[in-house]
């Protein structure tokens, strides 16, 4: 169905393209992406327990009858979040032919790896396409960007704009970034060290002589995050919501002479831990 702009166009537009074709509103602010699978595509939806994968989309060609299968013990947004994936993946990729075909089956499996949340998204792989479509699928810009406006930013805000999409808070923050017009970043920090990264455009535009850590660097322990990761009980030193840290903790050299914002997303489920970083001055409320 988008396969004629599959070699052109990029997530964003194959989401848009994908919204109108369903018939969803520009405003619409929940889309039921399971209804539109099975209805309008006839694409079974099952749950069952995946051990190591998130979803695996199973397709009978060229008729595209098949199903997915979602890993039930996953939450609903997250399970939401792989349907939109798997989605991308029948409507450009499945069609463009970058999907094997072994007899006339075709078997795409999906880690939680592989759907990581569009993290490291300077990828361009089908996978990091497959989730920067997710979230633009299920988080239109208009309606997603019309909530935060004039907020401060907080991963707190954000969780209550993530509630009435009815998508994770990860997958919220990761959009909020893809869509700020300013400089910020979302992180993973695994074993205490900075694991992957998505930036905002801005963030990744600016020069060179603001040397931000680069991947599999230690975190300061005098970051928010670093000291979460140390074991410090943080909300007994902090009100919870944003904190000022230094630009050193995060920048090995830079010219920024204030402070950055940081605030942490700590997902107890999947084990990880996120950090939100961005320049008060770029984000100032109305
Ligand atoms: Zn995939």
């Amino acid at each position: 169905m988008i396969s004629k702009y599959s070699s052109s166009a990029s997530p964003r537009e194959w989401a848009s393209i994908a919204r109108s074709s369903f018939g969803i509103k520009q405003d619409q602010v929940f889309v039921d992406v399971e209804e539109l699978l099975t209805e309008i595509l006839t694409v079974d939806v099952r749950r069952a327990v995946l051990p190591s994968l998130a979803g695996l989309l199973l397709l009978r060609m060229p008729r595209l009858e098949g199903t997915v299968l979602i890993e039930e013990r996953d939450s609903w947004e997250r399970q939401r979040f792989t349907l939109a994936h798997e989605l991308k993946h029948i409507l450009v990729d499945v069609t463009a032919g970058l999907i094997q075909i072994h007899n006339g089956i075709l078997i795409h499996p999906d880690t939680a790896e592989t759907l990581g949340y569009g993290m490291g998204s300077t990828a361009i792989g089908i996978e990091a396409t497959a989730d920067q479509f997710a979230g633009e699928f299920l988080m239109a810009a208009t309606p997603f960007k019309k909530r935060l406006k004039g907020a401060p930013v907080s991963i707190a805000a954000i969780a209550g704009v993530a509630a009435e999409f009815r998508v994770s808070i990860t997958a919220a923050v990761t959009r909020w970034v893809s869509c700020a017009e300013g400089r910020c970043v979302l992180i993973e920090i695994r074993r205490g060290k900075l694991y992957r990264f998505v930036p905002s455009s801005q963030f990744a535009a600016q020069s060179t002589s603001e040397k931000w850590l680069e991947v599999g660097a230690d975190i300061s322990p005098r970051t928010r995050v670093g000291r979460r990761t140390a074991g410090e009980l943080e909300f007994e030193l902090d009100a919870p919501g944003p904190t000022a840290i230094s630009s050193r903790e995060w920048m090995r050299r830079s010219t920024h002479k204030g402070n950055l914002m940081e605030d942490v997303l700590d997902v107890p489920q999947s084990g990880r831990l996120y950090s939100l970083i961005w320049y008060p001055e770029d984000f100032k409320s109305a």
